[in-house]
Formats: C-alpha cells, sequence, structure tokens
C-alpha cells in the first residue's frame, strides 16, 4: 500500500466556521488536559498514559457539568487526539522529536479525521466543482481540489492557519507495492547554522545556503512583533496587529517550505539512500540560543519531507546517531580529536596530515557512517564507493515516512520545526 497527501484549500461557511472553532477548541482542550494529565502521572508514578487510560477518562468529563460540551464534539476527533497525543509523546522516547507542547488559541488550530470524510460533487456553491464532506454536524465543505484524489481515504486533516486560512490535508491509500531503489547516489548531509547544508555524494562537498529573502523576512517578523507587544494588552488594536504578525510569519514559513522543498526534492531525485544526522533536540536543548536557531532553520521539517519524499520513491533516509563526533572524526585516517569548537572552520589533522574544511569532513563521516550501517543492515546497496570505516558501536536506524500517523507532518506545517 502507498500512502498519499494532498493539501486543498477549504472555504467553510461562517456558519461552519463557527462550529469548526467549536471543534478546534474542543480537541485544544483535550489535548492540554491529556498533555496535563500524562505529566501527572509521570511525575507520581515513573509512567506516562496510554492512548485507552487516556480515552477511558472521555465519558466521566463529558458528564460533568463544567466539560460537559465536550459530548457535543465529533467524538472520533478526540480520540484521533489522543492518539496523535501519544504519537507525540513516542517520538520524543525515540528521540525524534522535543517534547510535546500544551497548545494555544493563537496558533495554528487542527482537527483530524480519521474515517468517513468523503469527497463530494458539489452543488454547494456553482463556482465549487468540490467540496468535503466532514462529520458530524459541520456537512459539505466547498474546497478548491486541483487535481483528483487518488485511492482510498485514510485520515483527513483541517487546519485554520494564524492569519484565517482553513485547509484539509487528505490522506489517502492506494493500491500497489513500494517501490524500491537500489541505484542513484548515497548523499550524506550534514545541517549545521553556517551553512543550511552541507551534502556530499562521495566525490564532491556542495554547500547550500538559506536564500537571503528568509532573512529579510524574519528582520521583518522581528519588528512586527516587536510593534505587538508595545500596543495595550486586550486592546482592539493589539487583536488587529496579531493578524497582520500571524501573515507575516506565514509568508516566511512559507518561503522556508519553499526551499526545503527544493532543496530535499533536489537530494531526493537521483539519490538511494540519504544519510543524516538525528536531531536529538532534547540533548540540544541545553544551549538555549543554539536551541533558539535550531528551531527556526526547520531541520526537523526538511528531515521529514527528505522522509516521505524518499519514501515515494522507494529509497532511503538513514538517521545516525546524534553523538556521533562527525565534526571530531578525521574523515581521511579516522583519528578523533579532543576538541572542535563552533568557529573552527578549517582544520588539519595532527595524525595523517589532512587539511579539512569543517562541514565537509563532517558530511563526509555522516556518508560513510551510513552507508556502514546499511551495509551491515543487508541493504541492497550499489556503487557506494569510498572507504567505509569499521563500525563504532552507535544506533542508526531508518527512518520511515510520518505519513501513516501524521499527514500534516508530511506537508510541513510551519509548528513541525525542530
Ligand atoms: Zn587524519
Amino acid at each position: 500500500m502507498l500512502h498519499k497527501a494532498v493539501q486543498v484549500r477549504l472555504y467553510p461557511t461562517k456558519e461552519q466556521q463557527v462550529l469548526l472553532a467549536q471543534t478546534f477548541g474542543s480537541a485544544r482542550w483535550w489535548w492540554n488536559y491529556a498533555l496535563n494529565k500524562s505529566i501527572e502521572s509521570y511525575k507520581e508514578t515513573g509512567k506516562g498514559l496510554g492512548r485507552s487510560a487516556l480515552n477511558a477518562l472521555l465519558p466521566d468529563l463529558k458528564k460533568a457539568e463544567d466539560t460537559s460540551w465536550l459530548a457535543e464534539c465529533y467524538s472520533q476527533v478526540l480520540q484521533a487526539t489522543t492518539l496523535n497525543l501519544t504519537t507525540a509523546y513516542k517520538n520524543f522516547f525515540d528521540k525524534r522529536a522535543g517534547f510535546p507542547k500544551f497548545k494555544s488559541k493563537h496558533g495554528k488550530q487542527s482537527i483530524q479525521y480519521p474515517q468517513n470524510v468523503k469527497i463530494v460533487e458539489g452543488n454547494v456553491d456553482p463556482s465549487a466543482t468540490l467540496g468535503v464532506k466532514i462529520p458530524g454536524n459541520i456537512g459539505i465543505v466547498k474546497a478548491k481540489i486541483h487535481r483528483p484524489i487518488e485511492g482510498k481515504i485514510k485520515t483527513v486533516t483541517i487546519s485554520k492557519t494564524p492569519s484565517g486560512k482553513y485547509f484539509a490535508s487528505i490522506l489517502t491509500e492506494v493500491e500497489g507495492d513500494n517501490p524500491t531503489t537500489a541505484e542513484g547516489k548515497i548523499y550524506g548531509v550534514d545541517l549545521g547554522l553556517k551553512h543550511f547544508a552541507v551534502v556530499t555524494d562521495g566525490e564532491k562537498v556542495s554547500k547550500y545556503d538559506n536564500p537571503k529573502h528568509l532573512a529579510k523576512h524574519e528582520k521583518n517578523l522581528k519588528r512586527k512583533q516587536q510593534k505587538l507587544a508595545r500596543k495595550p494588552k486586550g486592546s482592539n488594536s493589539r487583536y488587529k496587529y496579531r493578524k497582520v504578525v500571524a501573515k507575516v510569519y506565514e509568508r516566511l514559513s512559507n518561503s522556508r517550505q519553499d526551499f526545503l522543498h527544493k532543496l530535499s526534492y533536489k537530494l531526493v531525485s537521483d539519490s538511494q539512500a540519504v544519510i543524516v544526522e538525528n536531531l536529538h533536540v532534547k540533548g540540544m536543548v541545553r544551549n538555549h540560543k543554539l536551541a533558539k536557531a535550531i528551531s527556526d532553520c526547520g531541520w526537523g521539517t526538511f528531515t521529514n519531507f527528505l522522509a516521505y519524499k524518499l519514501e515515494r520513491k522507494g529509497a532511503k533516509l538513514v538517521e545516525i546517531d546524534r553523538w556521533f563526533p562527525s565534526s571530531k572524526l578525521c574523515s581521511n585516517c579516522f583519528y578523533q580529536m579532543g576538541e572542535m569548537p563552533l568557529d573552527v572552520r578549517e582544520w588539519t589533522c595532527p595524525h595523517c596530515g589532512t587539511h579539512h574544511d569543517r562541514d565537509g569532513n563532517a558530511a563526509i563521516n555522516i556518508r560513510a557512517e551510513g552507508i556502514r550501517w546499511l551495509l551491515a543492515e543487508g541493504s541492497a546497496v550499489s556503487a557506494v564507493g569510498g572507504e567505509v570505516r569499521p563500525k563504532m558501536g552507535r544506533k542508526s536506524n531508518l527512518r520511515h515516512s510520518p505519513l501513516s500517523t501524521e499527514a500534516d507532518t508530511a506537508l510541513g506545517t510551519p509548528s513541525q520545526c525542530g
């Protein structure tokens, strides 16, 4: 079975917007409540709460006087929220993501329907040929669908951006075997702050920088955020200005995603495997300045883009352990340097005398480590080239696309930076 995700723009009516807002609100409240319960349980017993334990809390909440409005929420939306929360927990424990965050009503809103969403020929509006039928009381929402939706609809995520746009991300399942590719290049990728990505195919090293206009958008966002902070709390002008800030944020995140899509497409188009370091966000948070830069620069989103694009063509994404000393290891003789401060851009190996560009050397090491792992795992990789280092006892893993659990992650929602 193949999974595909398509994103379409939705145009709900005023009444539908109200109903959606209620559903967003219920799902958000439940997420925060369940997350809080899990944290409390963890503090008391050393264990979080699983999916069924959390879902078992719902019937009583729906009966309780102050939370009885939960009963009006389409129950599968609440259960999908539970599933996403437990998945977020698992990703955290597998070191693939940071700790799940509480959701705010000012951020992007989203709800997921695990089944019963249909694409319908609409006479909702003469200008719309198609609509998305959402279960519960919402009904058919006018949609702009550019291509026919192939296959069986699995889940649909409805979201609203802070600037007020609605989208549906539709995940489908199509008949057919997953392809596999054992031809093409094997790329080693070092993600960094100086250059966004330094890539090697074993022969040459290429450096990819964040596009310049990103910095311009970032500066603009910062200025507008400061202006927002100066507006009196609770004032109408503050409320209005919040939308202005959300629009700038959206422009920034769109151009960042555009860059990440183009670069990931480039690396996937002629490769059989891409090797990256696992971003152990938790460890990075120790250095706050660095953590900020990481959450801004979209490494996590980039890795997700690579994962699903590679899976789609049957190629592999290998994530090697984050604590692998890729910068400190001489890629020529494997001598390991004791220290390698961030400002050292070039160095000479004291053992073999090879002069290294810091990032190029790291990318070569990452690539070699990934190839070693692929061979040990028995993957049919062809024409690997280069030298393969002996095993050094680190964990690596083959990343599977996150498509099946969180369609909107694969489509790169801004909240998934990091
Ligand atoms: Zn050396």
